[in-house]
């Protein structure tokens, strides 16, 4: 039970590629106004398959994309359990071999048995997978906790919706970005994304990468199992939702893009998990005082959009 990409509607958009180092520019002034400690660079990408960040590959280098799959259409007001999508697929879709792939999305729910967080992070060379997704499930005793699990190797799917950052995993330049203390009331992809938003205005710019929360705690979600009654407001999945308070150290992964664009893309949607069995959908960190960040990110040079859903509601985008 799975969607063959091949026949899926695959769009995609140039996306503006400043300079690294006009962009770290950038974020170096413009992140000052969410956060009191701001370091932004243009280094060497760190080996990402060490601690603390644990990837399934090295780099973000090398044939950069973001690829947004499905959208929350699929799951609210009602879930379209026809929508399970393959990512061993992806590198033959896009032509990327090796292929790194890390993001945010919904996990496999015929493999979990339940609905759950999908934090994507495998590398497919040749028809060798390194595989080192997790999911996150709530509870089902005791609603108050969550449950986090690597998946089996052989288990690549997601559903329903994925917002993920392609490449060739490949070491090269990338931006890392520091910062500690927050003093607005943007978390910290929000702060980036806006920042950008604001200087390069209709010019599109899309990132990808990981950041670590490294001091503090996080706000976070574990979507429940499928609502059997519709839900239809940004009211009704809140309060169908199970949101956490989550602590560091917390590796995130996911996208960023500066506007919907024609493709109708989600704007930020970062997944992050732990070594101390704690996962879920990223919305801000809990402790301003003292969180501190730790990202590493590349510009996308395109954006792909599979399996737009048609006449899409904005529902469920937060
Ligand atoms: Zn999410």
């Amino acid at each position: 039970m799975v969607l063959d990409i091949k026949n899926l509607k695959l769009e995609q958009k140039t996306l503006y590629q400043p300079p690294l180092n006009e962009i770290a520019e950038v974020l170096n002034n413009g992140l000052k106004k969410n956060f009191s400690t701001v370091q932004v660079e243009v280094v060497d990408c760190p080996d990402l398959t060490q601690q603390p960040f644990t990837l399934a590959c090295k780099g973000l280098g090398g044939k950069t994309s973001l690829l947004e799959i499905g959208g929350p259409p699929y799951l609210l007001p009602l879930v379209n359990r026809n929508k399970v999508y393959e990512l061993n697929q992806i590198p033959a879709a896009l032509g990327l071999d090796p292929a790194f792939i890390i993001g945010a999305g919904a996990g496999p729910f015929p493999h979990a048995g339940v609905n759950c967080e999908g934090m994507m992070n495998l590398c497919i060379c040749k028809n060798k997978t390194l595989n080192q997704t997790r999911i996150a499930k709530v509870n089902a005793e005791d609603p108050s906790k969550h449950i986090l699990e690597t998946l089996p190797e052989s288990e690549t799917r997601c559903a329903l919706l994925a917002n993920l950052f392609c490449s060739n995993g490949q070491p090269g330049k990338v931006l890392k970005v520091h910062c500690k203390k927050r003093t607005g009331n943007d978390d910290f992809i929000a702060a980036i994304r806006t920042t950008l938003m604001e200087f390069y205005k209709e010019k599109i710019v899309g990132l990808g990468g990981t950041f670590l929360l490294k001091e503090g705690k996080a706000k976070q979600h574990v979507m429940p199992d499928f609502s059997k009654t519709p839900i239809t407001s940004d009211q009704g999945v809140n309060d169908w939702l199970k949101f956490y308070n989550m602590s560091a150290p917390l590796i995130a992964v996911g996208t960023l893009v500066t506007g919907e664009t024609e493709l109708d893309l989600r704007v930020q949607h970062f997944h992050s998990f732990s070594h101390h069995g704690e996962g879920g959908h990223y919305h801000i960190d809990t402790t301003p005082e003292t969180v501190e960040y730790l990202g590493y990110f590349n510009l996308g040079e395109i954006v792909y959009r599979l399996d737009r859903p048609e006449g899409g509601h904005k529902i469920g985008r937060d």
